[in-house]
């Protein structure tokens, strides 16, 4: 008898020592989407948008968006960045088809962590696939955790002023996940440790306060970014695109331009909550264009 066919298999956890700290990305689920064009570069042609995919060997009309949250042991703390798409796709019809189910939980516990293990749970920003894992049915996830968002950004969806129509629902949805844990939360800005060695960074743009987490311990550096670039080839080698996600198109633009740059210069690993697994890697810079460099074993030495 030939041996049977098995199915796909990819790894869903990437662990590593950072410093004093241990770093872990999960991958919480994936989606295939249609139409990289126009959702990126909607004020440029097709044929420009199928030649970069071309260029980069990827498919122009389909593509893979991983969800990845971080999770941060310094020690003394444990932190877990973003919750994923928790169980958003059971919970509302018109969500099915651009998310995954949440398999945050059930990875956390191949990975050695229970629910109750989380210290703190910080969201980068109030959008969908970043908020999903907060509640089940208005039941706490994580229950000895605080929380902790930026404080532009809660107050941006708690307000529910000048809200986009394309996130009128996505407002709903922070009200329902998030606003019932302000009690247990504390509010950061730019510059504010989440504790020592986790810092606040302003990437606002894709979502009105949107943060980026700086982790450093024992001189080693990593940078949480989010949703700063939102494909490894769109995003990162044509950062000047608009994309239909962004809230505030020309901020998320200069956004991108000066975390690239940033990152290309001090050649800082970056986790990217949607590039391919792991979603770690660095930002190169040659003949004036960025580019995504996957993690090999950079961090592994
Ligand atoms: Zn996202």
């Amino acid at each position: 008898m030939p041996a049977a066919m098995q199915g796909e298999m990819q790894p869903a956890i990437y662990r590593f020592k950072l410093g004093a700290f241990e770093v872990a990305n999960i991958l919480d689920g994936k989606v295939i989407r249609d139409g990289l064009h126009p959702s990126f570069g909607p004020e440029r042609s097709a044929d420009e948008a199928r030649a970069l995919c071309a260029a980069n060997g990827i498919d122009p009309n389909r593509y893979l968006h991983p969800f990845i949250p971080t999770l941060v042991n310094t020690g003394n703390t444990l932190v877990l960045f973003d919750t994923g798409n928790g169980f958003l796709r059971r919970d509302y019809e018109q969500l099915r088809a651009r998310l995954d189910d949440g398999h945050l939980v059930e990875r956390l516990g191949a990975a050695g962590y229970k629910p109750s293990d989380i210290d703190v749970v910080v969201t980068t920003h109030g959008h969908p696939d970043h908020i999903g894992g907060l509640l089940d049915r208005g039941n706490s996830i994580f229950p000895k955790a605080r929380y902790v968002f930026g404080a532009t950004e809660f107050d941006f969806w708690k307000r529910g002023e000048n809200v986009r129509e394309a996130r009128k629902f996505n407002r709903e949805l922070f009200v329902k996940l998030a606003l019932p844990l302000a009690e247990r939360s504390t509010f950061v800005k730019p510059g504010d440790d989440v504790v020592p060695g986790i810092r606040a960074v302003d990437v606002s743009g894709h979502s009105p306060g949107m943060l980026a987490y700086h982790v450093e311990s024992e001189g080693k550096r990593f940078l949480i970014w989010a949703d700063t670039c939102v494909h490894y080839v769109m995003a990162v080698q044509r950062p000047e695109w608009t994309l239909d996600v962004d809230d505030d198109k020309e901020k998320a633009v200069a956004t991108r331009k000066r975390m690239l740059e940033m990152a290309a210069s001090e050649r800082m690993p970056i986790a990217s909550y949607h590039m391919p697994f792991p979603g770690i890697g660095y930002i190169e810079k040659s003949a004036g264009a960025y580019r995504w460099v996957p993690v090999s074993y950079q961090l592994n030495l």
